[in-house]
């Protein structure tokens, strides 16, 4: 049997082999972290040392990272009314997203579904900065969440430019960095970013695992999701999933150290891939293929395509691949993302997502190559018949 070809690194990545080690390792550890004992020691030694690791990603101060369930649940501590600065303990009364967000940020975390407002996107799928600016100039004191790179389109947002529109209105800014850590630099005070959120299993850490960041301890977060026990600073009860606070350590660790090498050989693959695509089919559509885009991801489509067919075509093929965000496939939903893009749909039906990570070769991409062949071939053979049979 020929080997599966794994290109669906955005939904979630293999894990890596350090991030591996530090989990098992983890589990042999018996202690509680809370308790004062050698053994709840030894265990507190470990998410401490991850706590550094994961800081160092986004260059943080280790005090001011909360490790959460993941990067919906840290979205969702993040989105809150409550969010102080110091000195500043009215409530917040309106969020501003973007139309392209994740689905833990449309959401809307603990903001009530009428005072979330959302911001326009141009057709490469970067945030509107002239609609933000107008939409933050007389709100009060406004929160807003902004993707530093979408999930489907690896389309970077201007985030440092939207955090000067932000500060300038006195508001605060939330980072989804899901998709970005590990790809592309992440400081969180390069960002402008207030909040910033990160998840362990998009960059080779296990799944179930993420943190909420903040950029100093000016900010409080005041609005605890899951109360009892003080762990975590009283941000986040419930005994810390040590094993895999270890492995989202070893992985945000692995990910500083090889960024950018990682990055250079994603990009070169990435352009391989795209001259393929295209070569194959030349009337391919590459989403936001004029803006900075994340090293790894490409979202394409034909018109006419149907992206649940094609996606289990590819899957026979041995290439997995997905349509759109993991969140959505699934549920056959239109792009929330391509719809705000203002892609039509004949072309949103078709989006197919391919993402890239550090174990893609170029044979993998020569496979889905091959398969694209037989898949667009398919198509075009299918839309023929079609015209011949209405003719
Ligand atoms: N934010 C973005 C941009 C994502 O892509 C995802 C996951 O797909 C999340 C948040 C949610 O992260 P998690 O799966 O850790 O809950």
């Amino acid at each position: 049997m020929t080997e599966r070809v794994y290109l669906d690194w955005n939904a979630t990545a293999p894990l890596r082999p350090e991030a591996r080690r530090a989990l098992v390792d983890a589990l042999a550890v018996a202690g509680n972290p809370s308790s004062v004992h050698a053994e709840g020691r030894a265990a507190r030694r470990l998410v401490e040392a991850a706590r550094e690791q994961v800081a160092a990603l986004v260059a943080a101060p280790p005090a001011d990272v909360f490790f959460t369930s993941g990067g919906t649940e840290a979205n969702m501590l993040a989105l809150s009314p409550a969010i102080e600065t110091a000195g500043e303990k009215r409530p917040r009364e309106v969020l501003f997203i973007s139309a392209i967000e994740h689905s833990s940020v449309r959401a809307g975390g603990r903001f009530r579904r009428k005072v979330i407002r959302e911001v326009p996107v141009d057709a490469e799928g970067r945030v509107d900065l002239a609609a933000l600016a107008a939409a933050v100039s007389d709100a009060e004191r406004p929160l807003v969440s902004l993707m530093l790179a979408n999930n489907e389109t690896g389309v970077v947002q201007p985030v440092v430019q939207a955090a000067a529109i932000v500060h300038a209105a006195g508001g605060l800014l939330h980072v989804d960095a899901v998709q970005a850590a590990g790809r592309i630099p992440c400081a969180i005070a390069v960002l402008g970013a207030d909040l910033l959120t990160l998840s362990a299993h998009k960059i080779g850490g296990p799944k179930g695992i993420g943190a909420l960041v903040r950029l100093s301890e000016n900010i409080h977060l005041a609005d605890p999701l899951i109360s009892g026990g003080g762990q975590e600073r009283g941000m986040r009860a419930g005994t810390e999933n040590v094993a895999g606070i270890a492995g989202f350590g070893a992985a945000a660790a692995s990910a500083s150290l090889k960024r950018e090498e990682e990055a250079a050989r994603m990009l070169a693959l990435r352009n391989l891939l795209e001259d393929g695509l295209r070569a194959v089919a030349p009337r391919t559509v590459i989403f936001g293929a004029g803006a900075e885009r994340l090293p790894n991801t490409t979202l394409f489509s034909l018109e006419g395509m149907k992206a649940e067919t094609a996606v289990i075509a590819f899957d026979l093929e041995g290439v997995a691949l997905s349509s759109g965000a993991a969140c959505s496939s699934g549920k056959v939903q239109p792009s929330h993302v391509l719809a705000a893009m203002g892609v039509s749909p004949p072309f949103q039906r078709g989006a197919l997502r391919v993402s890239l990570g550090w174990e893609t070769t170029e044979a993998d991409v020569e496979r889905l190559l091959g398969a694209w062949r037989k898949v667009s071939t398919a198509l075009s053979k299918g839309s023929k018949e079609q015209r011949g049979m209405a003719a």
